[in-house]
């Protein structure tokens, strides 16, 4: 038989284990989202920036300029995908060394899902033009496919395609990694378009669309 001691005892004791239980398991509520689907580090890479100021436009803007505001641009809008956590190498106007491979470190110790490295194009024939990707490791195609095309869409410039190249933010990043070359700075009609509030965020969202592409068909492989 029990004791009307005993049985508050016991009643007591399976009050505070319940509760603690409770407590316990609480903050696994607030992280089932994260569980249920990871994000992705998605690194964006501005091209340039600090004493490299990269291509100059024909109107005498800045290569360095235009990757920063695209790259704030696609961080913002992947602020949409819960599923994409984006990180930029540089959010400022400063200079990366590529001697000591800053770019590709940052990434690699990251331990990042993406890399996509942001540029403006240069040739000294003005009539050049397009809209072109860069990748070396063969993983690395399929993002590169998937960014180009979505991008050449978005701009409609000249289709120059996917090609590889061993540009080091490319060859010595441990994840697929591509360089993309939006538009060149040194033809007057595309230095125009790239540096057009309206124009960045058409591409910046083909850039997260790229990705999306990308995430969805290595899902289901
Ligand atoms: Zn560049």
């Amino acid at each position: 038989m029990i004791s009307d001691k005993k049985f508050i005892f016991m009643a007591l004791l399976v009050f505070v284990m319940v509760m603690f239980g409770f407590l316990y398991n609480h903050p696994d509520i607030s992280n089932a989202r994260q569980v249920d689907s990871p994000a992705y580090k998605i690194v964006i890479d501005p091209g340039h920036g600090g004493k490299d100021q990269g291509a100059e436009g024909v109107s005498g803007q800045v290569e360095k300029d235009f990757t920063l505001q695209l790259a704030r641009k696609v961080m913002e809008l992947a602020e949409q995908d819960s599923r994409m956590q984006v990180y930029l190498t540089r959010s400022d106007d400063r200079f990366l060394s590529s001697i000591e491979r800053e770019r590709p470190q940052f990434a690699n110790q990251l331990g990042a899902d993406l890399f996509i490295s942001l540029h403006g194009n240069t040739y000294t024939d003005p009539t050049v033009s397009g809209t072109e990707t860069y990748y070396y490791h063969p993983e690395s195609l399929l993002l590169a496919q998937s960014i180009q095309n979505h991008v050449r869409d978005a701009t409609g410039f000249k289709d120059r395609g996917v090609k590889k190249a061993d540009f080091f933010v490319v060859k010595d990043t441990n994840m697929p990694a591509v360089l993309l070359e939006v538009g060149y700075l040194t033809n007057p009609s595309e230095e125009q378009k790239l540096f057009e509030e309206d124009f960045q965020y058409r591409i910046a969202a083909s850039v997260i669309e790229g990705i999306q592409d990308y995430l969805r068909t290595t899902e289901n492989t």
